[in-house]
């Protein structure tokens, strides 16, 4: 990731941890429970954002977290759109750290481009986060490859390392431009909705399960790290944790990978 960085292959989503746009609370020790689960599963690239249950997700994250060594973890955390003045930044880069438990964010993102606020002003905060330890990693989110090379160009010291967009085995826009333009710009591609939100259908997925003995999940996530995009499926239940785990650790073939890249 970037010039220097490491992430693993796939990581845990959180978006209706804890709630959706606000929190719902009645089920906290539920997710607690399943977050535990995940890391002791080994999970470490955990995805979250101030948007998700309006602050609820990172508060749930960062109970999840008693126990274990932050520093094993990879946190990545987001800045939503109404927050990219430089100020607005810094402050709510300090509710998520206080909120999740913790004195720094591994990768923080700007969760959404937002065309009013100049993109060096925002850029300048999130360096200024890196200076300043609090956060280790910058990057963004549901850039287009344009919109990305206008990031790079106003950063000024520390390198974009990631941009998250919504990438699947049946939602492969992101490899018209963006995935060729990130490769050459050390970017890596984080892969969300990476299982259609459960909703995954492609035929070809059926007949790469028989011939790999592997589930259509584990195929289609396997197909985006052979792209090099990093996978962040969401799962609370313990069988869907583990059965996206088993995505890692093997390959398809560069034939099957072709296929399903012209796969529609
Ligand atoms: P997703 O990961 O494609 O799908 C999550 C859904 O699939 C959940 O309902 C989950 O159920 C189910 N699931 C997980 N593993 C499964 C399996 N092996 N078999 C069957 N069902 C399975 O969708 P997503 O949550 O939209 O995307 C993943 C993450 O990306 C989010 O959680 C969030 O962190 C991030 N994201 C970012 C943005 C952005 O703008 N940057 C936008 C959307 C999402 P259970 O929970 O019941 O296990």
């Amino acid at each position: 990731m970037g010039k220097t960085g490491k992430i693993d292959v796939l990581g845990l989503g959180t978006w209706r941890i804890g709630g959706g746009e606000k929190p719902y609370y009645s089920d906290d020790e539920l997710y607690i429970k399943s977050l535990r689960k995940a890391f002791e599963l080994g999970y470490r690239l955990i995805d979250t954002a101030e948007y998700y249950a309006d602050g609820h997700t990172e508060e749930l994250i960062g109970q999840a977290l008693k126990g274990f060594s932050r520093r094993d973890f990879f946190i990545t955390s987001k800045v939503w759109p109404n927050h990219l003045h430089y100020d607005d930044v810094i402050k709510a880069a300090e509710r998520s750290l206080k909120r999740l438990q913790t004195d720094y964010i591994d990768l923080y993102l700007i969760h959404w481009p937002n065309p009013e606020v100049p993109i060096e002003e925002t850029m300048s905060a999130l360096e200024r986060l890196v200076d300043d330890g609090r956060v280790r990693f910058i990057g963004v989110s549901n850039f287009s490859a344009s919109q990305l090379q206008e990031a790079i160009a106003a950063t000024r010291k520390h390198e974009i390392v990631a941009n998250q967009v919504r990438y699947s085995v049946v939602d492969k826009k992101a490899e018209v431009e963006l995935l060729p333009f990130a490769r050459k710009n050390h970017v890596r591609v984080i892969a969300y909705s990476p299982l259609e939100r459960g909703r995954l259908e492609l035929p070809l997925l059926r007949e790469l399960a028989s011939k790999y003995g592997r589930t259509e999940n584990q195929i289609a996530l396997n197909y985006l790290i052979c792209k090099e995009a990093v996978p962040i499926p969401k799962a609370t239940k313990e069988e869907h944790l583990i059965e996206n785990l088993g995505a890692v650790g093997w390959r398809l073939d560069e034939g099957d990978v072709d296929r399903l890249s012209r796969a529609k």
